[in-house]
């Protein structure tokens, strides 16, 4: 295997996988319309790794800009990151979430079929476990009733890879899902930088403690664990992309395989933000507030078929996790330079 499509590889996850890609000799090309993501991001990459991916700039949900890109140059796999992710968004606009997640990936496997090309990691997420799967959990547990659009859309985007293996035994498919990626690289240069106000814990903390808002607020203090506040397995984004290139082989095997990308223990809200403050030096003001809707108390993985079957694993250290996020948002306050 030498060339890679990867669509949404600019964005956060993607962009991380690309320099990993790079850094192993793939040749690689990114797919991308950059809804969530900056042209930036290219030249980044390019200085981490002295290599340049090639870009096409285009909508999985546009075929013929697909089937053009994919006729530039024969492609081994596709890793496919493109999709929205914004959990309250999606219960805001479930119409644009399932158009964007769930008919692009259907118009991305189409071309693909047309072209030949039947290999592909998706980004999939713990999410899909649903509300009553008890933790740690494991890839053979029945999935759960997603509670919103977002978690729903990746359900039925794994459903659908799955149907299309059982249906044509040429098709691979590894259904990656993540548990929690924070960090960024730890050059400093490429990391998390959503638009707008965060939903997500880290890039939340990051904000606060570089002055771009006032105070974190705390989702809930009465669940039933240790400190009160929710528990969830974070890993370090590098660790994650090294988990794709490492997935990579496993399409070596036609069908349908799933596999958890976590550390297999999970971290408080406390201790995240207590972690962070260590490391910055500095403190992140917050204040508790009440339980966000559709917050489970726990989740972490069970991470071993990913260690047994692909000689994976997340071992960066939280503290490293903490340094490398706070490396990134004090070096770009603003996040990615716009133009
Ligand atoms: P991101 O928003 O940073 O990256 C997604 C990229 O896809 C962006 O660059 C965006 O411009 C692009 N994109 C979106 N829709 C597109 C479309 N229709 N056509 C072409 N490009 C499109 O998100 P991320 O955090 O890097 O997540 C990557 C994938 O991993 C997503 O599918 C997400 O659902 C999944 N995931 C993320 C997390 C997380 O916590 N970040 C957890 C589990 C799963
Ligand atoms: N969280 C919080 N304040 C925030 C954002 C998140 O207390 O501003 C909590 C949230 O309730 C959850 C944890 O941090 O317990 C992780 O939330 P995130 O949205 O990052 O991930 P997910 O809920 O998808 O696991």
């Amino acid at each position: 295997m030498s060339h890679i499509f990867v669509t949404g590889g600019a964005g956060y996850i993607g962009s991380h996988t690309v320099v990993e890609l790079l850094n192993a000799d793939f040749d690689v090309t990114i797919f991308d319309n950059l809804c969530n993501s900056s042209r930036v991001v290219l030249e980044r990459i390019q200085k981490i790794t002295g290599k340049t991916p090639d870009f096409v700039e285009g909508d999985i949900r546009d075929s013929a800009a697909l089937a053009a890109a994919f006729a530039r140059k024969p492609v081994d796999a596709v890793i496919h990151f493109a999709g929205l992710k914004a959990v309250g968004e999606s219960i805001e606009q479930p119409l644009e979430y399932y158009d964007n997640n769930v008919s692009g990936s259907i118009v991305l496997c189409e071309t693909m079929q047309a072209a030949g090309i039947r290999k592909i990691i998706f980004s999939s997420s713990a999410t899909v476990y649903g509300e009553s799967a008890s933790v740690p959990y494991k890839e053979d547990m029945p999935l759960g009733r997603a509670s919103n659009p977002y978690g729903a859309s990746k359900a039925m985007i794994e459903r659908m890879l799955s149907d299309l293996c059982d249906s044509d035994g040429r098709w691979s498919v590894a259904a990656l899902r993540y548990f929690n990626p924070v960090g960024a690289h730890k050059s400093g240069l490429i990391g998390e930088d959503p638009k707008g106000v965060p939903n997500n814990l880290m890039p939340f903390i990051s904000r606060v403690a570089v002055g771009k808002l006032p105070e974190l607020a705390i989702f809930g203090q009465d669940y039933d664990t240790p400190d009160g506040t929710c528990l969830r397995d974070y890993l370090h984004v590098s660790d994650l992309a090294d988990g794709h290139r490492r997935a990579l082989p496993a399409l070596e095997k036609p069908g349908f395989q799933v596999y958890n990308l976590g550390t297999g223990r999970g971290y408080s809200v406390i201790e995240m933000v207590q972690a962070f403050e260590r490391v910055a030096g500095r403190p992140v003001p917050h204040r508790f507030a009440p339980r966000r809707d559709g917050d489970l108390p726990a989740v972490w993985a069970n991470a071993d078929k990913a260690k047994t079957e692909l000689g994976w694993s997340a071992d960066t250290s939280l503290e490293t996790m903490m340094e490398d996020t706070w490396r990134w948002q004090s070096a770009n306050p603003d996040g990615y330079p716009q133009f």
